[in-house]
């Protein structure tokens, strides 16, 4: 049996299910053209992937194997695959949007495809209520979730006797109508220019991990506090699969035997399991409403503001800012600005997702899907659509010195801190290069409800 093994989730060479089987084995990755054709030449994830590429490509040297890298549609690189090299079977491990069900639909057509458990801690039909049908609640979902929990689930997957098949790795095989060949495989080769990431971004998973190690007891209250790196700032590792969830998993086993309270951190990573198991059962949340049938008001203007980090209102642009100058937004101003867009400017859902997926460095269907339709109210969230968080009670609470504002917003680091988180000094005062609030918070939270309960 000749296979392939297509990495695409899973970049690492350390506990990786795909590497357990064995055989005659070509390992690829293939540069999506339909995706990257989307991205602009600076896309800091490219850096990413391609610097894990590389790692992936030297550790499976090390073991005597190697990465054949491909560019173009995967239908179009199997076809290639399988006339003109003889493959059988490619075994890949669980991607679950829409795009990627469909793709992987496509190339079943081709030849066997053989998925893989790999990428989530439980398969999206594990937890599921006693009469079979998925969860739509957290809470009850984790505490199923924990009762299944097994050792099994975290068991380490060994690097199986892998033989690899006769191929060229050292080219980048671009396979479009006429498959042709470009060497080095470089970045610029493939239309993207080298980004600089942030010092953390450039660590190795297990180094980041070696920090978050010290932060772990206080993960419960500092993960909250926005000028404070209290989370583990293993988003994009996992989103790629730079390490493996059982490798966390693990780590937690060691960490809880030297007394530390581990529970809230698994409880991070059963949410990941929980929004990918609901997009696995509703593809339709991808772009549609659960609940509630109101769909946003459609404003140019007000959406260039908030995407310009000019709405007036500096947690909102602070975070912004983030996004747009790391790839990075820390979780509850995540939570801050779905709210503001979705709530206080009334603008589609589906305009912020598609904003955030443009820009973070973890992005990941179902987590930003989810997310984003949790606080807009219209997801599966039984939680009415009345949350409406205030960014002025949310800076006071979680920014009090205004020191992530001030990080990341420049026109406000003279500005005494207690204007950061007060909208009537925030309106009243000029500050120089910086805009007064867009919109009023209570008026325009009650605008919101009036047009969520008018189409309840
Ligand atoms: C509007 C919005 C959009 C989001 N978009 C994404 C996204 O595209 N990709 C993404 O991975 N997360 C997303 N999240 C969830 C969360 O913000 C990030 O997972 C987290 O900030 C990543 O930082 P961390 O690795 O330091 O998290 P930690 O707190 O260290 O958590 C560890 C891991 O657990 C998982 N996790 C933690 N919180 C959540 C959560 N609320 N939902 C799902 N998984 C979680 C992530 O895989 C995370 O890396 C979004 C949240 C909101 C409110």
């Amino acid at each position: 049996m000749r296979r392939i093994l297509w990495f695409r989730r899973d970049l690492r060479v350390d506990d990786n299910r795909l590497l357990e089987l064995g055989g005659d084995v070509l390992p690829i990755f293939i540069f999506d053209s339909t995706i990257l054709d989307r991205l602009p030449s600076n896309d800091r994830r490219m850096t990413f992937i391609f610097t894990a590429l590389m790692r992936l490509k030297e550790d499976l040297a090390r073991h005597g194997c190697n990465l054949a890298l491909f560019y173009g549609k995967p239908t179009d690189v199997f076809t290639w695959l399988v006339t003109q090299h003889s493959f059988h079977e490619v075994c890949a491990s669980g991607d679950y949007d829409i795009y990627a069900l469909e793709r992987d639909r496509d190339v079943s057509h081709i030849l066997e495809f053989n998925p893989i458990h790999d990428t989530y801690i439980f398969e999206p039909e594990e937890v599921l209520k006693n009469d079979g049908s998925p969860y739509l609640v957290f809470t009850p979902f984790y505490n199923k979730a924990k009762t299944l929990f097994h050792p099994r689930h975290q068991e380490k997957a060994s690097f199986g006797d892998n033989h690899l098949i006769d191929f060229d790795c050292s080219h980048l095989h671009h396979i479009d109508h006429q498959q042709h060949t470009l060497l080095p495989p470089t970045l610029e080769s493939l239309g993207f220019e080298p980004q600089t990431l942030t010092a953390h971004q450039q660590m190795t998973p297990h180094e980041k991990l070696e920090c978050f190690a010290k932060k772990l007891s206080d993960y419960p209250k500092a993960r909250d506090i926005m000028s404070l790196m209290g989370t583990s700032g293993m988003g994009a590792d996992l989103r790629f699969g730079t390490i493996s969830v059982r490798t966390l998993l693990r780590w937690l086993v060691e960490r809880k035997k030297e007394g530390v309270d581990t529970e809230p951190f698994f409880r991070q990573l059963i949410f990941r399991d929980f929004y990918a198991m609901l997009l696995y059962h509703f593809p339709q949340l991808e772009s549609e409403n659960f609940r509630y049938h109101f769909k946003g008001i459609e404003n140019v203007e007000t959406f260039k503001a908030f995407c310009t980090a000019q709405t007036g209102v500096p947690i909102v642009d602070a975070g912004v800012r983030q996004l747009l100058e790391t790839g990075e937004m820390h979780n509850r101003v995540r939570m801050i600005c779905a709210s503001f867009l979705t709530k206080n400017l009334l603008l589609p859902w589906q305009w912020g997702e598609q904003f955030f997926a443009q820009y973070l460095m973890d992005y990941d269907a179902s987590s930003n899907i989810l997310s984003w339709q949790w606080s807009a109210g219209t997801g599966v969230d039984p939680q009415p659509y009345f949350r409406i968080f205030n960014p002025y009670t949310q800076t006071l609470r979680f920014d009090k010195e205004g020191m992530y504002i001030k990080h990341y917003l420049p026109q406000v680091r003279e500005v005494p801190a207690k204007f950061l988180s007060d909208e009537t000094l925030l309106t009243h005062y000029t500050i120089i290069d910086y805009p007064k609030p867009i919109v009023n918070h209570k008026v325009s939270s009650k605008k919101a409800l009036d047009h969520f309960k008018s189409s309840l």
